[in-house]
C-alpha cells in the first residue's frame, strides 16, 4: 500500500526538473521514455536539457514566484541542482508536490550538518572542525595535524571553494588564498590517506523499497572525477560495507529518488565523504551497464512507482570528456570504437568543465581496469587535466 503522502503518478503525468545541466538531460531523457511529460527550470539560456523538455522555464534559481509559477504547471516537482535556498524549498515542499521532502537535500548542502548528521547515524566520516577565521583555522590545525582540506561549507563542487593544507608553511605561504576562502564559513577535514575512492548510487522508493548499484570505483584528477570503474575492483567486503552504509543513510534519511555516495576506503574501514542527494557523475555508467539506470529509478521513484531490482549486465569504465578534450573528440570516438559516446551540447568548451562522457563495456572489470591504467591514450587524456 502506498503511503498516504505519496502520488502515484502514471505516464502522461508531468515531472518538474529544477536545473538542466547534463544530470537534468538525462533525467528527462530517462522520463521522456517513460511516457512523462518534462518541463525543466534553469537561470542558463542555453541550458543543455531545454532541449529535451517538451517544456522549460529560464529564470534565476532564486526567483521565488518564477518557481512557484513553474511547480504549479507540474504534478510533481524534482531537482538536479542542489542549491536551492532553504526558505524557498520550504515553500516549494508546502505548495508544490515534491516527495523527496527537504531535509536531505538541506543536510547535504552544508558540509558540517552533513559530517554531523552522518556521525549522528554511525556512519564513519573523517574528523572535522568548523572554522571561521585565520585564528580559528590555526587552531583546528594545531588539533587535527596536517595534511587538512580547506572547504567552504557551502555551495563547492567539483573540487571547487577547497584547498588541501600540506604543511604549516602552506598557511604562511597561502595566507592571501586562505583569507579569500574564509569570507564564507569554512570546514577544515582531516586528510584521508585512502587507498581508493569509491561510490554507490542507493534508490529508495515510497514503498521502502532500497536498491543499490555496484559500486563505482573512482580517480579524481584536481578535484574533479575523472574516471570510474564498475563494480569497483576492491575486496568484496569492502564493496559490500559500502552498499550496507548506503542503505542504511538511505532509510535514515527516509529517501526518495537516488542518491550518491562518496566513499574513502582506508584499509578495511570506509569513510563517507559526501552525499549527492540526486543522479550523480559516478552514476552515469548504469545506463550502458545496468538493467536500469539511476535515472530511471529516480523517475520511478518520484513518481510512486516500485523501483527496479538492479542488474549488472556487464562490468564497464566511464571516462568524462572535459572541455580540454573536445578538439580530440573524432581521435578518441576512432580510438574507442566499442564505446558509447555522451555528449551533452552544453556550448563553449572550457577548461575543466564536464562537456560529455563515454562508457566501455567489457566482459571483465580487470581488462577495464587495465585499459585505464596502462591505455596511452588514457594517460594522456589525465595529463590534460593539468596542462592549459
Ligand atoms: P566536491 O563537492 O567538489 O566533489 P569533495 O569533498 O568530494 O568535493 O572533494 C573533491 C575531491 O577532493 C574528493 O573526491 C577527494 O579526491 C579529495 N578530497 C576531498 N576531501 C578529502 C579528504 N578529507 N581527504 C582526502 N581527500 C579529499
Ligand atoms: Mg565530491
Amino acid at each position: 500500500m502506498i503511503n498516504l503522502a505519496y502520488k502515484q503518478l502514471l505516464p502522461g503525468a508531468s515531472i518538474g526538473i529544477i536545473g538542466a545541466g547534463q544530470l537534468g538531460k538525462m533525467l528527462a531523457q530517462s522520463a521522456q521514455k517513460m511516457g512523462y511529460r518534462v518541463v525543466t527550470f534553469d537561470p542558463n539560456p542555453q541550458a543543455c536539457a531545454f532541449s529535451v523538455s517538451h517544456d522549460h522555464v529560464c529564470a534565476s534559481f532564486d526567483d521565488r514566484q518564477a518557481l512557484l509559477d513553474f511547480a504549479g504547471q507540474v504534478d510533481v516537482v524534482t531537482y538536479e541542482f542542489e542549491n536551492i535556498n532553504g526558505p524557498l524549498l520550504a515553500e516549494l515542499a508546502d505548495k508544490a508536490y515534491l516527495p523527496q521532502g527537504t531535509q536531505l537535500l538541506l543536510t547535504a548542502q552544508h558540509r558540517i550538518k552533513e559530517k554531523e548528521w552522518l556521525a549522528s547515524i554511525g556512519a564513519p566520516v573523517v574528523d572535522f572542525r568548523l572554522v571561521s577565521d585565520f585564528t580559528q583555522l590555526e587552531e583546528a590545525v594545531a588539533s587535527l595535524g596536517l595534511p587538512a582540506i580547506l572547504k567552504t561549507t557551502r555551495l563547492g563542487y567539483d573540487g571547487k571553494g577547497q584547498m588541501k593544507l600540506q604543511s604549516q608553511t602552506d598557511l604562511l605561504e597561502k595566507r592571501a588564498e586562505l583569507d579569500e576562502l574564509l569570507q564564507a564559513e569554512c570546514i577544515l577535514e582531516a586528510f584521508s590517506p585512502f587507498d581508493y575512492e569509491v561510490s554507490v548510487m542507493v534508490a529508495r522508493d515510497v514503498y521502502g523499497n532500497c536498491e543499490c548499484f555496484p559500486v563505482s570505483q573512482n580517480q579524481h584528477e584536481a578535484g574533479v572525477l575523472a574516471c570510474g570503474l564498475a563494480p569497483a575492483p576492491i575486496a568484496g567486503e569492502m564493496a559490500q560495507k559500502a552498499q550496507e552504509v548506503a542503505k542504511m543513510i538511505a532509510q535514515a534519511s527516509q529517501l526518495i529518488g537516488v542518491l550518491g555516495i562518496e566513499f574513502f576506503v582506508e584499509g578495511d574501514r570506509i569513510v563517507v565523504n559526501e552525499l549527492a542527494p540526486r543522479p550523480h557523475n559516478t552514476g552515469h555508467y548504469t545506463m550502458e551497464a545496468c538493467n536500469v539506470s539511476q535515472y530511471d529509478q529516480h523517475i520511478l521513484a518520484i513518481t510512486g512507482r516500485p523501483l527496479v531490482p538492479v542488474k549488472l549486465l556487464s562490468p564497464s569504465l566511464m571516462v568524462n570528456i572535459m572541455g580540454q578534450h573536445m578538439p580530440q573528440l573524432a581521435t578518441t570516438m576512432d580510438q574507442f570504437p566499442q564505446a558509447v559516446f555522451h555528449l551533452y551540447n552544453k556550448g563553449q568548451a572550457k577548461f575543466q568543465r564536464k562537456m560529455g562522457h563515454f562508457t566501455i563495456l567489457a566482459d571483465q572489470v580487470e581488462k577495464l581496469q587495465n585499459l585505464r591504467d596502462e591505455s596511452p591514450f588514457l594517460k594522456d587524456w589525465s595529463q590534460k587535466y593539468y596542462s592549459k
